[in-house]
């Protein structure tokens, strides 16, 4: 493995921070969650099992390599990390959270898989969208405990998503949320918007149901 040690800080320190971010929210309740940054083409940080998000240290961050089996100790999800890297070279974090809206609404949406969401104009906090008349679809799959299966269907449909209408990020239902970005900064903004949009829909379909 050659990664430069500064651009391993870099990752690290992106993913610090957006885990405090995050658990500020209550997005990541007892130690649930994980995160990851690339770190270059064949790296990324990813969060070690067990770990309290809102109090990470550079200590709690492996560096694995995209195309090798993974180390052992990292968050049982790691794969989904990974396969979402090697599928996008542009995905630059990618970060995962147990919030209640996404936990809701994604049961409420499970048989559709997926969610439409649309007239928000907050969708343009999403990178890519100009105007809250463009609408985005947010998958939804059923919740598993076999990550590496997961793993592979969710890459599966994502390529046949048309990429103008996939939302920066997807839904396990009854589970939570995984958004990504070009960096930290933007998966970060996703997730708060990705969280504030389905807390508008929640609302939505209360009283238009
Ligand atoms: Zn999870």
């Amino acid at each position: 493995m050659s990664s430069s040690t500064q651009a391993v800080h870099e990752a690290r320190q992106q993913v610090i921070a957006a885990g405090r971010f995050a658990a500020a929210r209550g997005w990541v309740p007892a130690t649930s969650g994980n995160f990851s940054a690339r770190v270059d083409a064949h790296h990324a940080v990813v969060t070690l099992s067990g770990r309290d998000k809102g109090q990470l240290t550079e200590a709690d961050l492996a560096l694995v390599a995209l195309a090798e089996p993974l180390p052992a100790g990292l968050s049982a999800e790691a794969p989904l990390h990974i396969a979402r890297y090697r599928a996008d070279p542009a995905i630059g974090a990618i970060f995962h959270v147990h919030a209640v809206n996404a936990a809701v609404i994604s049961r409420r949406h499970e048989q559709q898989g997926e969610i439409k969401v649309a007239g928000w104009e907050l969708l343009k906090a999403f990178a890519g969208i100009h105007t809250h008349t463009q609408s985005v679809r947010v998958p939804v799959f059923a919740n598993s405990q076999d990550i590496p299966t997961l793993a592979g269907q969710v890459e599966q449909r994502l390529q046949d998503f048309p990429a103008d209408a996939l939302a920066p990020g997807y839904l396990l239902a009854g589970h939570g949320l995984y958004a990504w970005g070009r960096n930290g900064a933007e998966a970060q903004r996703h997730l708060e918007a990705f969280d504030a949009l389905l807390q508008l829909q929640l609302e939505w379909e209360r009283i238009t149901a």
